[in-house]
């Protein structure tokens, strides 16, 4: 089954507000094998979206639609359907009751402008809306179900989860969609391209068809991997067999097979293995420590993190000596190594790492471009550092050194494990 589906509220064509209704309808649809196959944004204007529906109405099983439900006249969802539908709407007493009710509740009286949300085109069938005044609409028009739900994502959601269980489920065919995030890091998008390319060809024929998406995004890559099948034990056979394959191809690039972020996957390892970090950084001003800290329990490893930016206080803090600094420069290998021993020398933690870099856009030299950055990880008989260089503005110089640093304490830590 193909769906559509439209959002409906000229707020959503301004810089201010985006579309988040459609992630979950789509996330609801797919798993009930229902492919999302076109979402349009449109304002409140009662023709284009009369010209939507009646376009979506020529190919699409489906046409979930939200937003301008509401009692004002700006609200055109369910005139542009009756129009597109060719019915007439009449005002159902009973929910306007149900509407008045509430209003009561408040002690407010029920302002007259609402009794449009009364106002049901002939055919439809109501759907319930336990979080809001104006009820749903389910309408069936040749092979077409319609869906109209308001516009405030509490009260939509729940909704459809209902219409998906109730209604949609049985119509679908019975086949899922179920997804496994592959999580990649320190490789390029077109090198793990090139690596996993030949491996997933071949999954879109066979018995339960896997279909692959890969994305980059800051500091990795993402595979998505999509199984097609009649059940959950089936699609996760054919998922565990495909990330078998894929482990074989990119071997320890790999940090997560389970959508898990590189920090909960540090913050596993550090706990597995019972070992407390500390972090010296510099041109991350703290980021990296922040992260380690989004994770919740990390007072179970986390034991202190220190922002030493200045050369001063690397030598104060870190006790780094001011000649060293001065031999080789702050932004080098031997001063964050330094930085990764003195600030485990200092807390005594058992992990320590040392971060030093320029994040630009200024302090960059030929020898030492903007986006340099030595990164060292340190533990009882095994210290590390690598010198990156990184692009783009400040900002993704200083997430990319986290990343960076974050990978090379995964790595350290023989994490996950093969
Ligand atoms: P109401 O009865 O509350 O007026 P409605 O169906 O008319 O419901 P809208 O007025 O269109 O809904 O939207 C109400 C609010 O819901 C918007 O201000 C916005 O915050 C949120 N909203 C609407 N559509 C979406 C969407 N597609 N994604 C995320 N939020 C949305």
């Amino acid at each position: 089954m193909n769906a559509c589906i439209i959002a409906v509220g000229s707020e959503m064509l301004t810089p201010f507000r985006v579309d988040t209704n459609s992630l979950f309808v789509t996330e609801h649809l797919n798993t009930i094998g229902v492919d999302v196959r076109m979402k349009a944004v449109v304002g409140d204007d009662v023709a284009e979206l009369t010209a939507l529906v009646r376009g979506a109405l020529e190919w699409a099983d489906v046409i979930v639609m939200t937003g301008g439900l509401g009692p004002t006249e700006d609200d055109i969802t369910r005139d542009a359907v009756a129009r597109v539908l060719g019915v007439s709407m009449s005002e159902n007493e009973a929910v306007v009751s149900r509407i008045r009710e509430r209003f009561a509740k408040r002690g407010i009286t029920m302002p007259e402008i609402n009794r449009r949300q009364g106002m049901v085109p002939d055919g439809a069938t109501l759907v319930e809306n336990p979080n809001g005044t104006a009820p749903g609409l389910w309408i069936e028009h040749g092979r077409t179900a319609m869906v109209l739900l308001p516009g405030p994502p509490r009260e939509m959601k729940p909704m459809f989860e209902a219409i998906v269980r109730d209604r949609l489920a049985s119509r679908s065919g019975g086949e899922g969609l179920f997804r496994r995030v592959i999580k990649i890091t320190g490789r390029t998008e077109s090198d793990v391209d090139a690596t996993v390319q030949p491996i997933y060809g071949p999954w879109q024929s066979q018995d339960v068809p896997i279909s692959t998406t890969i994305l980059a995004v800051l500091g990795q890559i993402e595979l998505h991997l999509t199984a097609r099948a009649a059940d959950r034990v089936a699609a996760g056979r054919a998922l565990d067999a495909a990330v078998g394959e894929l482990q074989g191809a990119l071997g320890e690039a790999i940090y997560s097979v389970d959508g898990l972020g590189l920090e909960a996957v540090v913050g596993q390892a550090l706990r597995d293995r019972g070992l407390t970090i500390a972090t010296a950084e510099s041109c991350t001003g703290g980021l990296l420590s922040s992260r380690l800290t989004d994770i919740p329990g990390s007072s179970a490893y986390m034991q202190q993190g220190v922002v030493c930016y200045s050369n001063e206080s690397k030598t104060s803090w870190l006790g780094i000596p001011a000649a060293l600094i001065e031999e080789y420069g702050a932004v080098s290998e031997p001063v964050a190594k330094a930085m990764a021993a003195g600030i485990r020398a200092k807390t005594s933690a058992d992990v320590g790492v040392g971060i030093t870099g320029i994040a630009g856009p200024g302090g960059g030299t030929p020898e030492k471009p903007v986006g340099t950055v030595a990164i060292a990880v340190s533990a009882a008989g095994d210290e590390r550092v690598r010198t990156f260089q990184f692009f783009g503005g400040r900002e993704l110089v200083k997430f990319q050194s986290s990343q960076a640093a974050l990978n090379m304490l995964r790595l350290l830590l023989g994490y996950p494990r093969s």
